[in-house]
């Protein structure tokens, strides 16, 4: 193991993988229609004292993991594993991992980590089942949903291995908090990390670019999600809350895809060209 402090949290950000040429009209409202870009996607490792915790997964591309890359042209991957390897955590060393929510490209590979505790919002896993028994009709709701990510979640459950949060929790693990972010869907949360830098925030899909916050052009205005199917109405809230536990600092924000791939922050390692990225 790399050097972990007993009081504060180790975090770097994984990146796994790109997406292609991926429209940002597509994620936030009022973006410029010919802004495209090959989007990052990425999880959080987090290391204090004897804890390894996860915030989000990735995916494995095998099986409906690979169909769900492919539907929505995610053509640039390294295994998540082959990251924490280097990382030097093995699965089985995973004690806890927090879910921001649901999507296939947050928590497609929990399956893999058989000892770890999983956390997420009671409300996320219960309205995707909901949303799944409705009438193909529906279908809009559940399409970034993998199936077979809630029968993991389920076996997780069989195992005794799922905590249901319900809302806002303080010290989910210690130093590590909770806070319900509804809006990109209905039980998101995102995550507040205390490390020696400040508390970090993992924003989960609450957002997907600082102009959510900043406004366009630095308006100050609040931007919405494009990509959601909550209201804007909850996504602005979220979009506050998370504001106000950065304390305003972006440098605190770590935006899962980030277009600019974490800018400011020591690039720790880069694998076939996926950087991992000292956040704390
Ligand atoms: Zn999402």
């Amino acid at each position: 193991m790399t050097e972990t402090s007993t009081d504060t949290w180790d975090v770097h950000v994984l990146e796994f993988a790109r997406s292609r040429q991926q429209r940002m009209a597509g994620l936030i409202h009022g973006a410029p229609l010919d802004e495209v870009h090959d989007l990052p996607f990425s999880f959080v490792l987090a290391r204090r004292a004897d804890r390894i915790v996860l915030c989000d997964t990735g995916f494995m591309r095998e099986g409906t993991g690979e169909a769900m890359s492919i539907k929505f042209d995610v053509p640039y991957w390294i295994s998540p594993l082959r990251l924490l390897a280097e990382m030097g955590v093995r699965p089985d060393d995973v004690t806890d991992i927090v879910l921001s929510h649901a999507h296939f490209d947050h928590m497609g590979s929990i399956g893999k980590f058989p000892k770890a505790r999983l956390h997420i919002q009671k409300r996320e896993i219960l309205s995707w089942h909901e949303a799944m028994a409705m009438p193909p009709a529906f279908g809009f709701l559940t399409e970034i949903i993998n199936p077979d990510d809630l029968r993991s979640a389920f076996d997780a459950a069989v195992e005794h291995r799922l905590n249901l949060v319900d809302g806002d929790v303080d010290d989910l693990l210690p130093g590590v908090h909770v806070r319900l972010g509804e809006g990109h869907t209905m039980g998101q949360q995102f995550i507040i990390i205390e490390t020696g830098r400040g508390n970090l925030v993992v924003s989960g899909d609450c957002v997907y670019s600082s102009r959510n916050i900043c406004g366009h052009n630095q308006s100050g205005v609040y931007v919405p999600l494009t990509n959601a199917i909550g209201a804007a109405w909850d996504q602005l809230k979220t979009i506050d809350r998370i504001n106000k536990a950065i304390d305003g600092d972006l440098d605190r924000l770590i935006i899962l895809h980030d277009a600019e791939r974490w800018k400011g922050r020591p690039v720790v390692k880069e694998i076939e060209g996926f950087r991992i990225v000292q956040a704390s």
